[in-house]
């Protein structure tokens, strides 16, 4: 952008935000603008979805709203390696760097987040909340970074979750058993609500940071700030006491309530099917803060850009862990047909025989998710299906190759499992290693079983020995 040349003024450059990434895509030919007054229920996924792989699009007016939607910040790798300014091939490896030294972010007093406040709260008159899938149970909020602070400690966590309008200022959330519903527990114990905020409209760097698969306790927008170079600037909420990303287009403050359950669900899902109707946890909305013609950002859920949007940070944390433990890694991928979740190949540098099997199993202990494990060689291209299939059906048998795990834990989202208890697949389809022709061989002198022995001995030894130490 021109951010040399704001320096060389001596000026601020601006903060990176939601609008910088959507000026590139439209500097790109990357973006495209919906006519005014598309339907939120239906009408506007639907394109979205057909844009997918292609286009990012704005819908002007959406539903009779003054605020604009946004949908497919993300139509591939490729443009998730644009976001932060990376070459393609090196995404993993700068995202590896990022979640290796954080950045923390820094107070703001004032933001622009906070140019309008709405206390009085109606979600559905505020904001153009999109319905996506068909059997959804209704409109969602589906690309908000919800933040949560550790009730005791304050520090805090970055997730997205699926959040179903139930009432003007109240939303039904799911809580997988991750770090905000552990903070959550920690605040229901103690028989109070847990503080959060959702945040909606942010650049590319955050929403990827909230996927990283970090630690309890380790704030991924430190992450983000590492991506971006640069610490995010975060203020204060006005009704609690989180800390929101400063350039967000819309906050939405409020609490999960304790000791309430109120049904959600169906809603679609990245399996590509629905996830089901229960009794789940509640947020109680205080306020809503936005900038002043704010930009609401929306994901199709199993869409393309829910996909990509879980993938990256999941194949960066999953390489580290496996490189942790074995050098030879080269690459992994979350491959599309297997949700971007379930089914990883792994590209190895083969140097022992077994190894393929350790990685399997050091795949399976590094997420949940992971369900289907492919180990190939470096000849084999991961971003190819078809590559993946060639090596398991040239370099793979079956009774010698397959490790299978039974009653493991898996995904929840997984029909097929039991309520997320499922199997492992794991196949090694790396060639043995090429040995040398004198592997295995004994060692052997030529001749000895011919030789004939009294052909070759003189009769009189004592002669002949004489003969030798005579002279
Ligand atoms: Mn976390």
């Amino acid at each position: 952008m021109n951010g040399s040349a704001a320096m060389l003024r001596n000026e601020k450059p601006e903060h990176p935000d939601l609008r910088s990434w959507l000026q590139l895509l439209a500097a790109t030919d990357r973006l495209v603008v919906a006519r005014k007054g598309v339907s939120l229920t239906d009408e506007l996924a639907a394109v979205a979805k057909k844009l997918e792989r292609e286009r990012a699009v704005i819908f002007p007016s959406p539903g009779g709203h003054d605020i604009a939607v946004v949908a497919n910040l993300f139509a591939g790798r490729d443009w998730v390696a644009d976001s932060i300014d990376v070459p393609v091939e090196d995404l993993l490896s700068r995202f590896q760097r990022a979640v290796r030294r954080p950045l923390p972010w820094m107070e703001v007093k004032e933001a622009r987040v906070q140019e309008e406040v709405h206390r009085d709260v109606d979600l559905l008159k505020l904001l153009p909340i999109p319905k996506h899938n068909e059997h959804d149970s209704g409109p969602y909020i589906t690309a908000a970074l919800l933040i949560a602070r550790n009730p005791q400690t304050g520090i805090q966590n970055v997730s997205i979750h699926r959040c179903q309008i139930s009432g003007p200022d109240r939303i039904g959330v799911l809580l997988l058993p991750r770090h905000t519903r552990h903070y959550y527990a920690m605040a229901e114990r103690a028989g109070a609500p847990l503080e959060i905020a959702l945040v909606i409209g942010v650049h590319p760097a955050c929403i990827l940071a909230s996927q990283a698969i970090a630690a309890l306790d380790e704030d991924e927008m430190h992450i983000a700030g590492a991506l971006l170079g640069r610490p995010v600037e975060m203020v204060k909420c006005l009704t609690n006491e989180v800390r929101v990303p400063a350039h967000a287009e819309i906050v939405l403050e409020g609490r999960i309530l304790p000791k309430l359950r109120e049904p959600e669900g169906p809603f679609g899902e990245f399996p590509q099917y629905y996830g089901d109707r229960a009794d789940r946890e509640v947020i109680q909305i205080d306020a809503v803060t936005h900038r002043r013609n704010p930009i609401f950002h929306t994901i199709v859920g199993g869409g393309m850009e829910h996909l990509v949007l879980g993938e990256i940070p999941r194949e960066a944390t999953l390489l580290e862990h496996l490189q942790r433990s074995f050098p030879s890694v080269r690459d992994v991928r979350l491959m599309r047909g297997g949700t971007c979740r379930y089914h990883l190949a792994v590209k190895i540098e083969k140097v022992s025989d077994g190894e393929p099997k350790n990685i399997i199993m050091g795949a399976f202990a590094g997420h949940y998710d992971v369900k289907q494990v492919v180990v190939v060689d470096t000849d084999v291209d991961i971003d190819d299906p078809n590559e993946i299939e060639w090596a398991v059906a040239t370099r793979f048998q079956a009774d010698r190759d397959l490790l299978v795990v039974a009653g493991a834990q898996g995904s929840k989202l997984d029909p097929s499992s039991d309520k997320g208890v499922g199997a492992k697949m794991g196949l090694d389809a790396t060639k043995p290693l090429v040995r040398g022709p004198l592997d295995f061989k004994r060692i052997h002198v030529k001749g000895i079983e011919t030789i004939d022995l009294a052909s070759i001995l003189q009769q009189d030894t004592e002669a002949a020995f004489a003969r030798i130490i005579e002279n």
